[in-house]
């Protein structure tokens, strides 16, 4: 058996695939911003663009983890084979954005802190996988402790 294993089949590891997602939360995290990061792979695990909640950073409420990611992907012809990979569970406007494009799957590093759409995507045949990264868990303990009244803005909860 040969031992040679490819930074492809590698990156196709779901928590190896959610490192990416991770670098990008605490990268938002120390720009002051809500830390939740996505990146969006090819089928064969390349990484085609990751992103960052920065709601804070631009002033923008439309800049979430996976929309940022998306975007940093660029045009993709066909989305079906790709793999969304999130630190948290993707609200309704991400989720919504999944479906938009047919995503073929979803990586989510945890919904213990929230939980969004991820159930209603695996019920309209996306392939969804939740882990329960203690670092993501973590991450948005923290930030929810710290900053409440900024978490509620930006899942749209009023005080
Ligand atoms: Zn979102």
């Amino acid at each position: 058996m040969s031992t040679t294993v490819t930074s492809a089949s590698r990156a196709l590891d779901p928590q190896t695939m959610l490192q990416a997602a991770i670098s990008e939360a605490e990268l938002g995290r120390s720009e002051g911003g809500i830390p939740i990061g996505a990146a969006l792979f090819a089928s064969d695990g390349t990484l085609l663009g990751s992103g960052r909640n920065r709601r804070v950073q631009h002033d923008d409420p439309s800049v979430h983890g996976e929309t940022d990611a998306f975007r940093a992907a660029g045009r993709q012809r066909d989305y079906r084979q790709t793999i969304m990979v999130t630190t948290l569970s993707p609200c309704w406007y991400c989720s919504g954005l999944v479906r938009q494009f047919n995503i073929g799957s979803v990586i989510v590093g945890e919904s213990v802190t929230f939980t969004g759409g991820h159930e209603w995507l695996r019920e309209n045949g996306v392939s969804v996988t939740v882990l329960r990264d203690q670092h993501c868990i973590d991450l948005m303990t923290e930030f929810i402790e710290t900053n409440p009244a900024l978490w509620n803005e930006d899942i749209g909860v009023s005080e």
